[in-house]
């Protein structure tokens, strides 16, 4: 059996690792950037203890290599820039363990040494369906100046991220919504001697510019918190090298309609940032993906059609679930919202009962339910 995994990001290394210790199975890992370029990946992450339950059932080896590579997320606060605390939560209270707050490009460097199998510099030029079979697949593309191709994959995982090559190609492009909000995210050192210990997050405004933002962030009726004034100081400091993004999320799809195409991660569900679920899903989804497969391929079950029914039944609904989710919790970002009476709903039992459900609910183990 032939497998093709476009992408070494989260989910295309997770794959990439556990598919290869298949026996019988050839997997094959085309990834775009050149080995050891990690630098389109700079600012840090927080993966959400949800991802941690999922991978360890799986692979406790590589979530033990990701421990040792990142910080413990055990808490989530949010205040005013003036110190007023409106939510404080242990994660212990809503989830089996911490999450993982870890710099971007260090996750990468960690699941690319363990998937091992990747060949870099790739530049796909076509995928299409294989001529001599339509369920099958067949990829070009151009490595070290020399034609590649690769014909009759029985299954081709794209996990090329939210802009997907081959989700567009194979698929057409996916419907996008935009929720009218932008953020942005700066990588800076930590000059603030310890000041902020875990996951935190201030309200009080946006503006692009260095006065604008400064102005924004300063609360109008009293001193900034030591925190808050830090954190305004190298904001305004390095307002030029900041990354903005939109929020947006665009069609969940997990299959290639009558071809044998597997789309995870932000190729199959892209979606807002507010939840810290992007890299989350795409571990969670690569979790359950390489253990259906590897159970169902150790029975003697090569129906990679029926593989890939099951994962969408398995996947769907929960996938729905938490893109809402983190659509509901960006209420405090909205145009017109009240972020101090919207983040106070947060402590109440709606809320956590659904953050319960986020961070416990992974789907694995799967025998039994992937009938
Ligand atoms: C600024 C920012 C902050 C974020 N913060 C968080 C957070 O705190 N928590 C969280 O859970 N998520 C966060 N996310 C989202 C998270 O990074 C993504 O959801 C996650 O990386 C998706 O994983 P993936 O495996 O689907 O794709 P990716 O990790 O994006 O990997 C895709 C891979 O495919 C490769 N590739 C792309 N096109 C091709 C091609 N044509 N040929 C070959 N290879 C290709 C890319 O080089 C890359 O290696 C953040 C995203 C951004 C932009």
């Amino acid at each position: 059996m032939r497998i093709a995994i476009v992408g070494a990001g989260v989910a295309g290394c997770v794959m990439a690792r556990r598919l290869a210790l298949l026996a019988g199975v050839e997997v094959i890992c085309l990834e775009r950037v050149v080995r050891d370029d990690h630098s389109e990946a700079g600012t840090g992450l927080n993966i959400g203890p949800n991802a941690v339950k999922a991978l360890t059932a799986i692979d406790p080896e590589l979530a033990e290599s990701i421990t040792r590579a990142s910080y413990p997320w055990r808490n989530w606060r949010i205040s005013l820039t003036d110190g007023a605390v409106l939510f404080d939560l242990p994660l212990a209270r809503v989830a089996e363990g911490p999450g993982w707050r870890i710099r971007w490009s260090e996750l990468y460097r960690v699941l690319r040494e363990a998937a091992g199998c990747i060949s870099y510099g790739c530049e796909i030029t076509q995928i299409r369906r294989d001529p001599a079979d339509a369920s099958k697949t067949s990829i070009e593309w151009i490595q070290n100046g020399e034609d590649c191709r690769l014909d009759g994959i029985d299954l081709l995982i794209a996990a090329d991220g939210r802009y997907s090559k081959v989700r567009r190609t194979m698929s057409g492009e996916p419907l996008i919504r935009h929720v009218g909000v932008s953020i942005f995210r700066l990588l800076v050192p930590d000059t603030s001697n310890g000041l902020i210990d875990d996951y935190e997050q201030w309200f009080n405004g946006p503006k692009k510019e260095p006065d604008a933002l400064r102005a924004a962030y300063t609360p109008k009726t009293a001193p900034p918190s030591a925190q808050a004034r830090w954190m305004i100081d190298v904001i305004c400091e390095n307002a030029g090298d900041t990354h903005w993004a939109r929020m947006q999320e665009h069609e969940m799809l997990y299959r290639a309609a009558g071809c044998n195409i597997l789309y995870l991660g932000d190729a199959a569900h892209g979606m807002v940032p507010t939840l810290g679920q992007g890299a989350t899903q795409a571990v969670e989804d690569s979790s359950n993906a390489a253990e259906l497969i590897t159970q169902r391929y150790s029975r003697g079950d090569v129906n990679v059609e029926g593989w890939l029914q099951a994962f969408e039944a398995l996947r769907a609904a929960r996938m729905r679930f938490v893109m809402e989710f983190s659509l509901d919790a960006t209420d405090t970002m909205l145009d017109g919202a009240d972020p101090i009476k919207g983040t106070m709903h947060k402590n109440e039992e709606p809320f956590q009962s659904r953050l319960k459900s986020l961070y416990r609910d992974v789907g694995l183990p799967l025998d039994g339910n992937t009938q």
